[in-house]
């Protein structure tokens, strides 16, 4: 029988935790990263609508820098992209090189001061730096850096910006001072830096987080970098290629070229991107993500078919699997939840009163669909299960007879370091709990999740080309003792 499988049979254990609705119930996307660089153009506004397609990967601020010549313009504030930016504002950010950024604070507070682009000033002229990931040595480079009182803010980003400018500082030239400070960073980054002279895009040497190059018009002079590939669809780039793991690319007026600066590249993106973060339209490993979510959906249903009258998924990001578990299990599909498509985050906090009345911010049930039914729901991933509990309620309350739930993911044991938010281990409940306490909790008839070979072996690729560090604590980046106690609360202290 599959380990992650559980069927119960009687319901009566209490879940303890509440929370309130507008508690994610997900892992958080890091950070949006994007570039742009195109001579003769004004490229602030095709930043806006390339952090715009990737807002889905950070909500909390968004900026962009511009370069004209030496000059460069900066906007950055809290709230969506949207909220942040005007046709008058973008109009005061002239320049035909735009560095811009969409975050989720997993490295310092959610404040407008760690807001990025980061903009800095060397010997050679300002530099702007938006990073997507999360480094594991912070403070010790932080600790290193001579430049250390000159620091405002409390993310990673502004040490790596500021490790670049003192290498610059130093005598060294953009790219290789650029190269001598990633090489004092571990952990995971993905990065577009502008300067006066061109613009770069990096990975660390895992490439757990990705990083797109297009090309505008397929014109050899006019470059984008973006963190997924939806970025570039919205203002007509063509895919050009990855950058590679622990590759840079440095774009300038002679146009596009590579330089592979860490010793031992591997790929170890993360699996989690392609599960939930990242959009299903995104292109990764030469498909849609789209295409990868149904297929873990069949897998899905090779492994953990039951009986039911029809399958629905969790909207958005549980639909394309529910919608392969529903081809290879021949169980119908159908929609049961409707989101409420107009609900971003709201900051606004319900009364007791709201809650208590169970309000519903962003899935509302069909009963006629669901009533009298015995329902599958398909999710991409449960973190601390307690959405999981309300979704299931909503469900028996809509009328359904049977609710068996089914993952198209293993379950989440380990936090991440490296740029995705999942909480300390404890407040992930497959840390402590087995599935079948977990489907107690959840009051489910039967609950199931993808096994880990089935989530890599649907990748159709070399299945050791993936970090899945959170569902087996395998992390392909050693974490220093003091970060991982910060995390790792269940893991047995070193003697
Ligand atoms: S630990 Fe999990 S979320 Fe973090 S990079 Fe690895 S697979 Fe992704």
């Amino acid at each position: 029988m599959n380990p992650n499988y559980s069927s119960v049979e009687s319901i009566k254990d209490k879940v303890v935790a509440e929370e309130s609705p507008h508690t994610v119930d997900k892992p958080e996307e890091a950070c949006g990263v994007f570039g742009v660089y195109a001579p003769g153009e004004n490229v602030a506004k095709l930043t806006y609508f390339g952090l715009y397609a990737l807002q889905h990967r950070g909500q909390e601020s968004a900026g962009i820098a511009t370069f004209d010549g030496d000059t460069v313009h900066l906007h950055k504030e809290m709230g969506l992209v949207s909220q942040v930016f005007n046709e008058t504002i973008l109009n005061k950010l002239p320049g035909y090189l735009a560095v811009g950024h969409t975050r989720y604070s997993t490295t310092g507070s959610s404040r407008v001061v760690n807001a990025q682009p980061a903009v800095i000033d060397t010997r050679l002229g300002k530099l702007a730096l938006a990073h997507n990931g999360n480094l594991v040595n912070t403070a010790a480079l932080r600790e290193e850096l001579l430049y250390q009182h000159k620091l405002v803010t409390t993310t990673d980003s502004e040490v790596i910006a500021f490790a670049i400018a003192e290498e610059v500082d130093a005598g060294k030239e953009w790219l290789d001072g650029a190269i001598s400070a990633f090489r004092r960073c571990q952990g995971a980054f993905s990065l577009v830096i502008g300067t006066p002279v061109g613009m770069m895009g990096v990975r660390d040497p895992n490439g757990i987080r990705p990083l797109v190059i297009g090309t505008l018009d397929s014109d050899p002079q006019r470059y984008v970098l973006a963190s997924e590939t939806c970025g570039l669809d919205i203002i007509g780039a063509s895919y050009l290629r990855d950058v590679e793991p622990g590759e840079v690319v440095l774009i300038n007026e002679t146009g596009l070229s590579s330089f592979q600066w860490s010793q031992q590249p591997q790929r170890k993106l993360c699996i989690f991107e392609m599960i939930y973060f990242a959009r299903p339209d995104s292109v990764m490993n030469a498909e849609s993500l789209y295409s990868y979510r149904m297929r873990i959906g069949r897998t899905l249903a090779k492994e953990s078919y039951v009986d039911a009258d029809i399958v629905i998924g969790v909207p958005d990001s549980g639909i394309p699997a529910a919608i392969g578990f529903s081809q290879e299990s021949g169980i119908t599909y159908a929609e049961g939840l409707i989101k409420n498509r107009y609900v971003g985050r709201t900051f606004i906090q319900p009364t007791q009163t709201m809650r208590e009345s169970g309000l519903r911010m962003k899935l509302n049930p069909l009963k006629d669909v669901l009533e009298g039914k015995r329902v599958i729901i398909v999710d991409d991933s449960i973190v601390r299960g307690t959405t999981s509990r309300k979704l299931v309620k909503t469900l028996r309350d809509a009328g359904a007879i049977e609710v068996h739930m089914r993952v198209s993911s293993p379950p989440v044991t380990h936090p991440c370091f490296y740029g995705i938010d999942t909480d300390t281990q404890d407040q992930l409940i497959a840390a402590t709990k087995s599935v079948d306490e977990i489907a107690k909790l959840l009051e489910v008839d039967s609950l199931a999740y993808l096994s880990q070979a089935g989530m890599l072996q649907a990748t159709q690729q070399d299945t050791n080309n993936f970090c899945s560090a959170c569902f087996n604590g395998d992390y392909p980046i050693s974490i220093p003792e003091q970060v991982k106690r910060s995390k790792l609360i269940l893991e047995p202290s070193p003697v």
